[in-house]
């Protein structure tokens, strides 16, 4: 009796660390796909950009304002790559993996030690839990850092325009074709 009990016992935990690794598996393949698909959306994106800011160019004037011609585009930017990175995340933990607390690299949820940069790494379990307790402050605290790295990297595109609408000369074919794409999805939405 006791022998087929435990049979039994272990037969079913296999079953289930099998169905969990298939669930984990399925999850960690639509995580993938979102993924990609937020990606594509980047790029799409970034498309946008480069034509209004090409546009503008055409039209004579040399600079664009990113606080008022492109408001839509780096607000979708910004709400997707927030998505990835979610999404980048929820994938790290369902490999058993997490970030170091120093170097950000990718380690081992066991790792006592960064194999990266040797730093002593705090318990998951305490870890979970503070992030567990305290979400609204971290997020708040996250878009702080967001605003200020948007108000940089807004500069930063700014001074990149600039230097790009400098040399109009990079205009080649691939972009001519790209152009050309454009115009044909104008038309389309038309
Ligand atoms: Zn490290």
């Amino acid at each position: 009796m006791d022998f087929f009990d435990k049979l039994g016992k272990k037969a079913s935990e296999t079953y289930k660390a099998t169905a969990e690794k298939t669930g984990k598996l399925a999850k960690e393949t639509k995580i993938k796909l979102k993924i990609s698909e937020l990606k594509s959306k980047v790029s799409d994106i970034y498309e946008e950009i480069g034509k209004k800011v090409y546009e503008k160019h055409e039209l004579g004037k040399k600079t664009v304002d990113f606080s008022k011609d492109l408001t839509d585009e780096i607000n979708s930017l910004e709400e997707v790559t927030k998505q990835i990175v979610e999404l980048q995340e929820e994938l790290l933990s369902l490999k058993d993996k997490r970030r170091c607390q120093k170097c950000d690299k990718e380690i081992k949820k066991d790792d006592k030690f960064c194999p990266n940069c040797g730093e002593k790494q705090e318990d998951v379990v305490i870890e979970a839990e503070i992030v567990e307790e305290k979400p609204e402050e971290k997020k708040e605290k996250a878009e702080e850092d967001k605003k200020e790295e948007k108000a940089k990297s807004d500069l930063q595109k700014t001074v990149k325009v600039e230097s790009a609408v400098k040399e109009p000369k990079k205009k080649d074919k691939q972009e001519e074709k790209k152009e050309e794409k454009n115009q044909d999805k104008k038309e389309n939405k038309k």
